[in-house]
């Protein structure tokens, strides 16, 4: 799997990330990078709260 060192480094997900950050933090995360993809519960918890995802 391919990682965006470069992003990570000037992207760090916050200690205790509120759901926002998080949701954020990978919605652009995605966009950079193929380390990992979004975690489910996260998606589902965004399709609940009606956050998009591109
Ligand atoms: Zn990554």
């Amino acid at each position: 799997m391919k990682i965006n060192k470069e992003w990570h480094e000037k992207n760090k997900m916050p200690k205790n990330a509120t759901f926002e950050q998080r949701a954020k933090w990978h919605m652009e995360h995605v966009k950079h990078c193929e380390c990992r993809p979004v975690p489910e519960k996260l998606l589902a918890e965004m399709k609940e709260k009606h956050i998009k995802v591109e």
